[in-house]
């Protein structure tokens, strides 16, 4: 009946506005907390099989007023949602070179890698390359060890153009992973044209490999794949000793996960190596 419908929709109304309330109160915080540099960069360490330490993968943490230290999977969605994904993820990019001037600066870091992520809609967005090129410039980093993550449905937005874009940074030195590789849909070709230098397995394959026979020759493909390519395939999420085994067994060469080390702040990133290399 009509009132029914009619209470329905006030109700229904009422939580898209709350929901979209949120979601712009968020925001409009966002904006503040780029501004004010409320944002920090954990590290969490990279390594071969034989357990040297190649680098690591940077991820952004909101320091929040209130104390609290927030997950990017709080925030990074919505900044995507909006334009502030690209302030955002400059200032990562901005912090990752600051910090790869660092790590040159001190013998228990020089030659590490860094990885920043690249949100697709960055990439996609017109001021990304001059932004980030030129901060990577200025920055005087060695830009063979920067490494820019994007995830491969990326690939499924404009092709043409994330190649151009993937192109015009490789061309200054800079060196690409596919992240969450699986999980997306690009095709063989696409990612054979794409200048990418290392597939990051996504860990969902790493989960259901040691419970699964199928699912463990599926990982076993991937990293062929991989080694067919020319890339470096580098499993994320390793957990356990027995994922690790299985992975190496498969000729995976690269590492990352909760069995070596989660990831953490700059300062305890460097006590971690210290230590782990002793
Ligand atoms: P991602 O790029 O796939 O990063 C890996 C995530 O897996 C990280 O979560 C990491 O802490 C977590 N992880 C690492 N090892 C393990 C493990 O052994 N087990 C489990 N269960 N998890 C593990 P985090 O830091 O919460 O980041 C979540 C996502 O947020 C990232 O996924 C990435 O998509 C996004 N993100 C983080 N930092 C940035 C950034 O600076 N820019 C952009 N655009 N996205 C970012
Ligand atoms: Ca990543
Ligand atoms: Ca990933
Ligand atoms: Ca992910």
């Amino acid at each position: 009946n009509t009132a029914f419908s009619m209470a329905l929709l006030v109700v229904v109304f009422a939580i898209y506005r709350n929901d979209i309330g949120r979601r712009l109160r968020l925001e409009r915080e966002l904006a503040r907390a780029v501004r004010k540099g409320e944002f920090e960069v954990h590290y969490q360490p990279q390594l071969l099989s034989n357990g040297a330490i190649t680098g690591a993968e940077a991820l952004v943490r909101w320091r929040h007023p209130s104390g609290t230290l927030l997950a990017p999977d709080s925030f990074i969605p919505v900044a995507e949602d909006s334009a502030l994904i690209c302030d955002l993820g400059l200032e990562v990019l901005r912090q990752g070179c600051e910090t790869l001037n660092d790590w040159s600066r001190d013998p228990a870091t020089r030659g590490l890698k860094l990885a920043v992520n690249v949100s697709p809609m960055q990439l996609l967005d017109d001021e990304f390359l001059a932004a980030g090129a030129a901060l990577i410039r200025s920055s005087g980093i060695n830009p063979g060890l920067l490494e820019l993550e994007l995830t491969e449905s990326a690939l499924s937005a404009d092709a043409t153009l994330v190649a151009s874009r993937m192109t015009a940074f490789e061309k200054m030195g800079v060196t690409w992973a596919l992240d969450d590789f699986g999980t997306g849909y690009s095709s063989l070709s696409t990612l054979r044209a794409l200048p990418v230098r290392k597939l990051k397995i996504d860990r969902r394959f790493v989960d259901e490999a040691v419970k699964q026979e199928g699912a463990r020759r599926l990982l076993g493909k991937i990293v062929e794949i991989s080694q067919v390519m020319g890339m470096d395939a580098l499993a994320e999420g390793v957990e356990t000793t027995e994922q690790r085994d299985l992975l190496v067994s498969l000729g995976c060469t690269h590492f990352q996960g909760y069995l070596f080390a989660r990831p953490m702040p700059g300062s305890a990133f460097r006590q971690w190596l210290v230590e782990h290399q002793s």
